[in-house]
C-alpha cells in the first residue's frame, strides 16, 4: 500500500529523490491532485512511476494494459513514453477516480493514447482474449484477492518476451509476517509462489515501491 519505497530512511528516500527524480509536470500536478483523495497510499511513488517509464521506453512498448488505474498516474507515466501510434487499455471500476487523471493526461498530451475501460478487470481481460500474445508491456495493481486471475488472463494477451509487473507484492512487509493471514496478504503469498514457480516467465522481484515483481514472457 506504501506510497513510497520500502526500508529506506527518509533522509535516504529524500536523497534518491532530490537526485534521480524528472517528473514531468502533469505528473507532479496529478500526484498533488491526489493527495487529498481517499486511499491515496495506493497512488505508486514517482520513482516507482520513473521506473516504470523508462522500462516503457526500453522495451519500446507500443501496446500496454494495465489493471488498476485509481487517479491515473501510472497510465500517465506509461503514456507519456509511448510511441505515437501506442495505447495504453486502462482497467478500473471507479470512474469517480479516474476522472481525476484525466484532465493531467489531456494536460500531457496523452488522453487519446488511453483507452479507459470502466468494468470488472476481469470481464475486460476476459474480452481482450482474442488479441492473445500481442500486448508488449502490462501492469497489475488492483484488488489483490484477484491477483492470481489477472496475471493468468493478462499473461496469454502478452507477446513472448512481454513484461508483466505485478505491484505491492510485498505489501509493506505482511507477506512475510506469518502471523498476518488476512485476505489480501494472503493472495499476494499465492501469486508470489505461483510466479517463482512459473516457467513460462523470467522473472525479478524489487523492493521497488511495496514491492514490484517483473515477469517477462518466454
Ligand atoms: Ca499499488
Amino acid at each position: 500500500m506504501s506510497s513510497r519505497s520500502l526500508g529506506l530512511t527518509d533522509k535516504v528516500y529524500t536523497y534518491m529523490l532530490n537526485n534521480s527524480l524528472r517528473e514531468s509536470p502533469a505528473c507532479s500536478a496529478l500526484r498533488k491532485a491526489t493527495e487529498d483523495i481517499e486511499y491515496s497510499t495506493m497512488q505508486v511513488s514517482p520513482e516507482q512511476g520513473q521506473f516504470m517509464s523508462l522500462l516503457v521506453s526500453l522495451l519500446h512498448v507500443r501496446k500496454a494494459i494495465e489493471v488498476g488505474t485509481y487517479t491515473g498516474y501510472s497510465a500517465l507515466c506509461v503514456a507519456q513514453n509511448l510511441p505515437e501510434n501506442g495505447t495504453l487499455i486502462a482497467c478500473d471500476i471507479s470512474e469517480k477516480w479516474t476522472s481525476v487523471g484525466r484532465k493531467y493526461w489531456e494536460q500531457a498530451g496523452v488522453a487519446d493514447k488511453i483507452d479507459l475501460r470502466i468494468a470488472p478487470a476481469i470481464d475486460t481481460l476476459t474480452s481482450l482474449q482474442h488479441e492473445a500474445g500481442t500486448f508488449d508491456f502490462a501492469f497489475i495493481d488492483a484488488d489483490k484477492v484477484n491477483y492470481l486471475q489477472y496475471y493468468e488472463l493478462v499473461l496469454n494477451l502478452l507477446r513472448p518476451g512481454g513484461l508483466v509487473l505485478i505491484d505491492n507484492v510485498l505489501w509493506s512487509g505482511s507477506v512475510a509476517n506469518k502471523e498476518n493471514q488476512e485476505e489480501s496478504t494472503q493472495a499476494i503469498r499465492a501469486v508470489n509462489k505461483h510466479i517463482h514457480a512459473d516457467n513460462r516467465v523470467d522473472i525479478s522481484m524489487l523492493p521497488v515501491g511495496d514491492g514490484l515483481m517483473l515477469a517477462r514472457k518466454r
